[in-house]
């Protein structure tokens, strides 16, 4: 299984930022095809721009959130179909600034996943405690409770999730989980999935928070550190691409 580093924009960019950022990592590539597996998550406006740009390339895309509601008069929600009308790939699912920022609690996040994946889209799970939880020695109560959330709601498709640790204070604070620690909950979550599907192999196991050119070898070579989400770093074409080669 091939590395997955994948970027998450967040709430930025602009038709002409995005259009210079995403050439600027098309022409760093040189049409070689990279080491690892990537892709792009960004604000829902910008994915018909995404699809027209990365359609052909080795760069998938993906949304932030997802609906967990077919359709309907759900104002301001984007439904996983209107996704595959542009072809998104993956969709981050309970990014810890959507369970702090709008409440997302652990079942509406496990219900994303669910109707991601009815959808053909692959969602990435973000789990990931706060600094209080961690400091309390909670972290992995935390993390499986999270993770079981959504193992209940996708069942036997465990094997078809992304899963990506970010520890909520290492979240866009430059403060990085050192190798070790990260290495410690990643092989917690990897026990998890284990014991809930028969190919965990398949399942990608992704460190986020604050990860950047400069930390992700040592983070990268943990072993059960199979890739990265990657916040402000994915808004620097070089940074970004750096990650990209340090993931083999
Ligand atoms: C993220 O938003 O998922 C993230 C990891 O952000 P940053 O890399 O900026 O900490």
């Amino acid at each position: 299984m091939k590395p997955l580093i994948a970027g998450n924009w967040k709430m930025n960019g602009s038709l002409a930022s995005n259009e210079a950022l995403v050439k600027a990592m098309l022409d760093g590539l040189g049409g070689q095809a990279p080491g690892a597996d990537m892709a792009l998550c960004v604000p829902a406006p910008f994915l018909a721009q995404l699809q027209s740009l990365l359609t052909g390339s080795p760069i998938a895309w993906g949304a932030q959130d997802v609906s967990s509601h077919e359709q309907g008069a759900y104002t301001g929600e984007v439904s996983a179909t209107m996704l595959n009308d542009f072809a998104c790939r993956y969709a981050i699912v309970g990014h810890s600034e959507r369970r702090q920022y709008h409440g997302e609690s652990d079942l509406l996040v496990a219900d994303k996943a669910k109707v991601a994946l009815a959808h053909g889209i692959t969602p990435i799970v973000c789990v990931g405690e706060t600094l209080a939880e961690r400091e309390a020695g909670h972290t992995e109560t935390v993390v499986k409770r999270q993770l079981a959330a959504v193992i209940h709601a996708v069942a036997h498709c465990t094997s078809e999730i992304v899963v990506a640790y970010e520890p909520v204070w290492a979240i866009g604070t430059g403060k990085t989980a050192s190798p070790e620690q990260a290495q410690q909950v990643h092989a917690v979550l990897r026990a998890q999935i284990a014991a809930a599907t028969q190919h965990p192999e398949r399942v990608h196991i992704l460190y986020g928070g604050s990860m950047n050119a400069a930390n992700a070898a040592s983070l990268l070579a943990q072993p059960d550190i199979d890739g990265g989400l990657i916040g402000g770093a994915s808004l620097k074409a070089a940074d970004f691409l750096q990650i990209v080669a340090l993931a083999h």
